[in-house]
Parts: structure tokens; C-alpha cells; sequence
């Protein structure tokens, strides 16, 4: 079984830091990894019966893997394998001074308030949650005060980094319901995250000179239930939230902003629908319209979708079937094809079909959100703009018509 988990957790771990480099818990050769790959190796050579791991072991290693540092230990590390689950006891070393969360200064150990837990990120697949009674510092100017937590913030239910990923999770899903579906939530914990978020943007927003912002919209539950989200493209927060996706309701958003704020604003990402165009054309003029590379990426599938389908109903009408049953495979990342359908689809991106240019210049175009340096940037889009623009591919060529939006690039 410890290798087992051991397997979980590198897994889990090499999953963060692949999908939320920001979150990676762990660099990956340091003590606590090097005994894990330890562990992996010897049970890939079939040593599991002589693999010595210690109780000590297993909780050294979720010291590491969640930042737990003194005087905060892991006391025990419990696996349930048929929930799924993985719940990890901290617990206070005894004797160790409190800390007043109001004040700071060192106070002696009043009590210990009553168990509480936390969901943490899941390691591999596994559910994993925090469990600690929290000490109560009894200070001498502020009374008796529940220490602050290192892991989490004041009255959460879950850690920092639980909902820090679960805020980034929710701002690349279409809707709020995938959000909660891909972090195994419920709606109403979706909501208690996305508060909190909106509660933390409020109180550090009059700190913090804003500067790049997004509007965007997510559908949640079902039928035509919409919010919009406000949110500091630069500090990846959620600002605030609205109900609907009219012009009134991105003007609601921008009105949390003092005018001070709105006048510093140099960009806002914001999706082409005409009602956040316009409410941010008239709460922030000064502010380039710019669109994110979510969207961008987005609007040169549809552009190749449309090539293909056009190209495709020409060539049907001569009896030709050769794009049949291939709608999807543009959309994909060849990266992610078999073997077969790799051959099958070099095939046909040669075979000088509008939908193989169109699917080509999107291909050469996604470098350009990876691109770090403004001057190559500049020339790489000024070249491929060229290039869409003489192709006669009506479809991918972008959009001018709404003022001074250009195709820039928030990400
Ligand atoms: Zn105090």
C-alpha cells in the first residue's frame, strides 16, 4: 500500500506541476521527492516486500508536500482507499508559543479550539483534507484568539492553494457548473470560493494600482443563467461578480471601481459581445479593448471550423468525401494523436486543402501566445497577418471593425 500511495502522490505532484506550475507544492529534487522516487523505483524493480517505509516517513513527506512547518507537525497520515481519500492530521508542538492574530506578539497557549478540517488539492485522485485543532493564544491586550493557520485563510474551508486553483479553474471553464464539476464541488461551495475570492480582491483593491483587466462571462446551473466576473488579469483575482451578461450588468462591474481606478485602466480583455464592448468604451475610453489568448485561441478554431465546412459541402457537391468524419481532428493538438492518426492527418495537412492552409496558420499563430518579447512579438504577428490576410481564408482573417480593438494578448 505505501507504494501504492507513493505512486498517488508522485503522480500527483508531477500532475501540479504540469498544469499549475504556480502551485507545485514541491521542487522536484528535494529530500521529500527524492525518497518518493526511492520508493517508486524500488517498487517498479518489484522490492515492495523489502521496502522499508516508516510511519515517520509518510508524515515527513506531507510535512513537505504542504509547506507544514514548525511548530506544526504531521501527526498521522490516514488512507482510505475506498472513499478515496487521504486525511492528514497536524497537530501544535506542546509548549510552543501562540501567536496573537491581532497583535503578533508571542502569547502563551490558552486552549485548543475544536477539530476542524480543510480540503486541500487532491493528490493524484484522492481527496485530501486537512484535519487540526487550532490552538487559542491568550493575549494580554486582545484576549483569548484563535491563531492564524498557515495553510488557510480565517474561516475558509479550504487551503489557500485549494482555492486559489479552484479560482483559476473557474476562470478558464465555459461555466461555473464545469468548474464545480472538474473540483468535485457543489454549487454552493463554488459560491463560498468565488466570495471569498471577491472579499479578498474588495479588501486589497484601494492598495493596489490596477492596470489590466478582464470581463468575462460563465453560464451556471443550466438554461440562460449568466454571470459576469471582473477580474485583475495581472494578479489572477476575481475583483467582482454580477448576475446577467448585459451592458448594464459589465457597467455594474465597472462601477466597484472609483473613477480614479477606471482612468488608470491601460487594458481590458473583454469578449467581442457588443454589451461589454460598449460598457467598457464608456466607463474606461482611455483603455484598449483587447482580447485574451482564451478567446483568441477560441475565435481561430471557429475560423478554421468554418473553412472546413464551406470546403467541405464544395467538395460533398462533386462527390468527393475526403473531409468526412474529420470535424474534430482540426480542433485537436496533433500532439495529442495516436500514431495512425498522426499518418493519417500529415496526409491530408498536405494535401494543399483551404482547411490544411487555415488549419496551418492557426497552428503558426498559437506561437504567438508563448512569444515573451514584445519586438519579436510585433514582428512574428506583422508576418502571419500578412500571410492570413493574402490567403483569401475569409474567416481567419481578424476583425477590425470594432474601433481600435486589435488582436492583442493578454496571457
Ligand atoms: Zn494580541
Amino acid at each position: 500500500m505505501a507504494a501504492f500511495l507513493a505512486r498517488a502522490v508522485v503522480a500527483g505532484v508531477r500532475w501540479l506541476n504540469r498544469f499549475a506550475p504556480d502551485f507545485a507544492p514541491l521542487p522536484l529534487r528535494s529530500a521529500g521527492w527524492r525518497l518518493w522516487e526511492k520508493l517508486v523505483r524500488g517498487h517498479r524493480r518489484g522490492q515492495v516486500g523489502r521496502m522499508i517505509f516508516s510511519e515517520n516517513e509518510l508524515q515527513q513527506h506531507y510535512r513537505l508536500l504542504l509547506g507544514v512547518a514548525s511548530p506544526w507537525q504531521v501527526k498521522h497520515v490516514k488512507l482510505e482507499l475506498d472513499e478515496k481519500r487521504v486525511e492528514i492530521e497536524l497537530a501544535w508542538t506542546e509548549g510552543a508559543k501562540a501567536k496573537c492574530p491581532v497583535c503578533g506578539q508571542d502569547c502563551t497557549l490558552y486552549d485548543y479550539a475544536p477539530e476542524r478540517t480543510w480540503r486541500h488539492l487532491d493528490t493524484m485522485q484522492f481527496e485530501t483534507i486537512l484535519r487540526a485543532r487550532v490552538p487559542r493564544a491568550d493575549c494580554t491586550t486582545d484576549g483569548v484568539k484563535t491563531v492564524a493557520v498557515p495553510w488557510a485563510e480565517p474561516g475558509g474551508r479550504f487551503t489557500r492553494l485549494f482555492e486559489r486553483f479552484a479560482i483559476d479553474v473557474l476562470l478558464s471553464a465555459r461555466s461555473v457548473k464545469a468548474a464545480a464539476g472538474l473540483l468535485g464541488l457543489s454549487w454552493d461551495e463554488v459560491d463560498h470560493i468565488l466570495r471569498r475570492a471577491v472579499a479578498r480582491g474588495l479588501s486589497r483593491r484601494e492598495l493596489e494600482a490596477l492596470t489590466h483587466l478582464g470581463i468575462d462571462e460563465k453560464s451556471f446551473r443550466s438554461g440562460p443563467s449568466y454571470i459576469a466576473l471582473l477580474t485583475d488579469l495581472k494578479r489572477r483575482r476575481v475583483l467582482d461578480v454580477v448576475e446577467g451578461r448585459t451592458q448594464a450588468a459589465a457597467e455594474a462591474l465597472w462601477d466597484t471601481l472609483s473613477a480614479e481606478q477606471g482612468a488608470e485602466i491601460e487594458a481590458v480583455a473583454v469578449d467581442m459581445g457588443e454589451a461589454f464592448l460598449n460598457a467598457s468604451r464608456a466607463k474606461a475610453p482611455q483603455a484598449e479593448l483587447v482580447q485574451d489568448t482564451f478567446h483568441g485561441a477560441a475565435h481561430l478554431n471557429d475560423a478554421v471550423d468554418q473553412v472546413r465546412r464551406a470546403e467541405h459541402e464544395e467538395l460533398m457537391a462533386a462527390g468527393d468525401e475526403t473531409l468526412k468524419g474529420w470535424r474534430q481532428w482540426w480542433l485537436y493538438n496533433p500532439m495529442h494523436f495516436s500514431q495512425e492518426q498522426a499518418a493519417r492527418f500529415a496526409a491530408l495537412k498536405d494535401s494543399g486543402l483551404n482547411v490544411a492552409r487555415a488549419w496551418a496558420a492557426k497552428e503558426l499563430f498559437t506561437k504567438l501566445w508563448t512569444d515573451r518579447y514584445e519586438g519579436a512579438a510585433r514582428r512574428f504577428f506583422k508576418q502571419s497577418f500578412g500571410w492570413v490576410s493574402r490567403s483569401r481564408l475569409k474567416p481567419l482573417i481578424p476583425d477590425f471593425a470594432f474601433g481600435r480593438t486589435g488582436w492583442v494578448f493578454t496571457r
